[in-house]
């Protein structure tokens, strides 16, 4: 194990409180949390609490109940906060745009335009 897989990610750190961040939903594994860079009206990031799994494919390999946890949750945040209608991405690799490597969807809704990635 690497140092770096040591030490905590951002989204770990938000689960626990030590690095504030606007929470909107968490269940027992999952957190959700507006994204501090917005790029859509609503725009909220569903993760996982621990950052045992990089990215999506992972998650799908590793644990598929966490990752349908996740989509609920994902839901459930549109139903809230916009109409119940979103896009759901997860950035998978750093050529793709991927920053934080553990595991997260971008929920991406409100007056989405159209022919945009991510509205
Ligand atoms: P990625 O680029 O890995 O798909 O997405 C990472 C996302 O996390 C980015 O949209 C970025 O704005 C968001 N992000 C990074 N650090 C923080 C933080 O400390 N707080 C919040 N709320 N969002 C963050």
């Amino acid at each position: 194990m690497t140092d770096e897989a040591l030490e905590p990610t951002v989204f770990e750190r938000i689960a626990a409180r030590e690095i504030p961040a606007r929470i909107v939903a968490e269940t027992e594994r999952v957190i959700a949390f507006h994204d501090i860079a917005p790029q859509a009206p609503v725009h909220v990031v569903v993760t996982p609490k621990s950052g045992s799994y990089r990215d999506v494919v992972e998650l799908a390999a590793g644990d598929p109940e966490l990752l349908a946890e996740l989509v609920a949750v994902a839901n459930g945040v549109a139903a809230e906060l916009a109409d119940g209608e979103f896009r759901l991405v997860f950035n998978t690799g750093a050529s793709a745009g991927q920053t934080v490597f553990h595991v997260h969807a971008h929920v991406l809704a409100g007056g989405l335009e159209e022919g945009t990635l991510a509205g």
